[in-house]
């Protein structure tokens, strides 16, 4: 199933400026200009750097952090009017705050997760970074040396 950012607001989600429209129950997280707003239940995958070029072009940063999230965990609140995708490779669609430019996650239709922002969360999600992957697409000036496993491309067993 494809994310439809408005259809997750219900039928009052019209633009109104009206910025939280439920009680939300697990995680949330925001864009920059708070405009978009949503809600995980849990991270249903380890959080991950990924280097890779396209996240660093996306992010504007030296890596993004990421999670996976299973669809049914993950809930739009409010935004969705300001919402907009750009679709980095063929099949992959990443979701940002058309005001702000906040990413907030990617995604492929046709798979059970997205890939949230971590860094988007205003809740501590209890897990901690686990890895950092496609290393192998850094710029010389982005050394890591913080201890954790670096690999060139995906991790082992994804
Ligand atoms: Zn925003
Ligand atoms: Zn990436």
């Amino acid at each position: 199933m494809t994310i439809r950012p408005d259809a997750a607001l219900g039928s009052t989600a019209s633009g109104t400026g009206t910025r939280e429209r439920r009680q939300a129950l697990g995680l949330t997280g925001s864009c920059l200009c708070g405009v978009v707003r949503y809600e995980v239940d849990r991270l249903d995958r380890p959080i991950a750097h990924c280097h890779c070029r396209t996240c660093r072009k996306a992010h504007a940063s030296a890596f993004a952090t990421t999670a996976g999230v299973l669809r049914e965990h993950f809930r739009w609140l409010a935004g969705g009017d300001w919402l907009r995708a750009f679709k980095s490779s063929p099949g992959k669609q990443r979701w940002f705050c058309s005001t702000c430019g906040t990413h907030l996650l990617a995604e492929r239709p046709a798979q059970p997760h997205v890939v949230l922002r971590v860094a988007t969360l205003d809740d501590d999600p209890g897990a901690r970074p686990a890895m950092h992957i496609w290393t192998s697409h850094d710029p010389p000036w982005l050394r890591d040396g913080d201890g954790m496993p670096c690999y060139p491309e995906w991790q082992p067993g994804r």
